[in-house]
């Protein structure tokens, strides 16, 4: 026998009854077990990923923001929106520069210019 597994449930169980203990605990393993919670729990999960990363890739952090997202949920989607965006890598080389700055400090690269052409 099952029954439900709510606060109404919990607020009306009697501490002398055993067997209404068991009965309580039953239901809430079956609610527990119960594929449709685990469904839900996936989905929204999943949901917090991806809103997650689509915010990291904003903030150009999209592992930042999987990681947030998943740990977190929305709080995590704050977090992650909340970051400074990561500075734009060097073309040649790679290097995060500074915002703002159109010489990269590694290679020296102009980076609003074009790249030339790899050598044949
Ligand atoms: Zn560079």
């Amino acid at each position: 026998m099952a029954t439900a597994c709510d606060l109404a449930t919990i607020l009306r169980f009697d501490a002398g009854d055993p067997e209404a203990l068991q009965v309580a605990l039953w239901g809430c393993i079956h609610f527990l077990l119960s594929p449709v919670v685990w469904l839900w729990a996936t989905g929204l999960t999943l949901l917090c990923v991806a809103v997650g990363a689509l915010i990291g890739w904003w903030r150009g952090r999209w592992l930042a923001g999987v990681l947030w997202g998943t740990l977190l949920g929305p709080i995590g989607w704050v977090v992650v929106a909340l970051q400074k965006p990561r500075p734009p890598a060097c073309p040649r080389c790679a290097t995060p520069n500074p915002l703002g700055r159109r010489r990269c400090p590694h290679c020296g690269l102009d980076i609003d210019a074009p790249l030339p052409p790899p050598p044949a």
